[in-house]
């Protein structure tokens, strides 16, 4: 189960750290001032997924590295065309030369997605002092960065005088097991209920045979099953959620298509309401969203419910007033004229 929380208050820097019930493991959306997430919530991060590189996006790259050196974990980070290079820089402008000596060899490995679906990669490893270990670009379908057993993460490429990068968590479908009905058909519980999740996650045929191994007395037994039986009688499926976290996109009808297709229909959408629609000329000039514009793509997407961030400093005490304006737009209230 994914629990997502801004890092930041609306006015700090964006960030989303997105935490797994039961799992020892979370993903973090950009990497701006993380003073605020415990060590301990760093180090869960298996993966970090960074927009773009200005500097409330991706500063916070330095704390993480100083948290995790010494450690055997590991790493993923993934960002926009020259994200490589950017990483690499940072790693540079240390001095490495004590680090044969640290207990762990922390390793981060960075890959940059081109807007025409090319992933290009390097690691880089503590005890190699960070040089930079280049990998074999592969590609990438539809946007699919992440592809495991329990989600997935896509990400859009957005327009904001630089490419942005958006991105949408998708969990697969939970299966629960009905414990009763499993005993009631004779079956005991057991490794081959993984098989059967897993089968079920990876989306099998009703036809195909689930075999049921376990043992009785000594014995080995065995029953074959079609999954679809199995389905509808011990398996509850539960659909997964859908999050999505945009920032920093100037307002064009591609951003706002590009937005509503990623999106589309999330539980929950975090974006970016920089600016309010009064100064919509500023936000233009930043390349960023108003609250409005923010309410009225969330809409557009059909998404359940929606959470405004990166609100400009110029609003402080007006917090109430952005807020109202992404919500009215959201609800479809009658805002004037359209979003210009
Ligand atoms: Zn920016
Ligand atoms: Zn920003």
């Amino acid at each position: 189960m994914l629990m997502p929380r801004l890092v930041n208050p609306a006015f700090g820097d964006p960030g989303l750290y997105v935490d797994f019930r039961n799992e020892k493991r979370a993903l973090l959306f950009d990497i701006g001032d993380i003073a605020a997430l415990a060590p301990r919530k760093l180090l869960r991060l298996s993966h970090v997924f960074v927009s773009h590189a200005h500097m409330d996006h991706f500063m916070g790259f330095d704390w993480l590295l100083r948290v995790s050196l010494g450690r055997d974990v590991a790493v993923r980070l993934f960002g926009p065309p020259g994200f490589v290079d950017q990483v690499a820089h940072k790693l540079a402008a240390y001095t490495w030369n004590l680090v044969d000596s640290y207990p762990g060899d922390f390793s981060v490995l960075v890959s940059e997605l081109s807007p025409q679906g090319r992933l290009a990669s390097a690691q880089f490893r503590c005890r190699r002092r960070f040089e930079r270990e280049t990998l074999e670009d592969a590609s990438v379908d539809d946007g699919v960065l992440v592809d495991e057993a329990g989600f997935r993460v896509r990400a859009a490429f957005l327009e904001h005088r630089t490419p942005c990068l958006a991105f949408a968590v998708e969990e697969k479908a939970h299966v629960n097991i009905w414990r009763n009905r499993l005993e009631e058909m004779g079956l005991p519980v057991g490794p081959w209920i993984r098989d059967l999740k897993d089968a079920v996650l990876e989306g099998a045929p009703d036809d195909t045979p689930i075999r049921a191994g376990w043992k009785e007395s000594g014995e080995r037994k065995e029953r074959v099953l079609a999954l679809g039986e199995l389905k509808a009688r011990v398996l509850q499926i539960v659909p997964g959620e859908k999050l999505c976290y945009v920032t920093d996109a100037a307002f064009s009808e591609q951003n706002a298509r590009r937005i509503i297709e990623l999106a589309k229909k999330a539980d929950l959408l975090f974006i970016e309401s920089v600016f309010l629609h009064e100064d919509v000329d500023q936000a233009q000039m930043k390349s960023h969203l108003t609250a409005r514009q923010a309410g009225e793509i969330a809409r557009a997407a059909g998404a359940r419910d929606v959470v405004p961030f990166h609100f400009s400093p110029r609003y402080a005490g007006r917090e109430s007033e952005l807020r109202a304006e992404l919500e009215l737009a959201f609800r479809g209230g009658s805002s004037g004229k359209a979003p210009g």
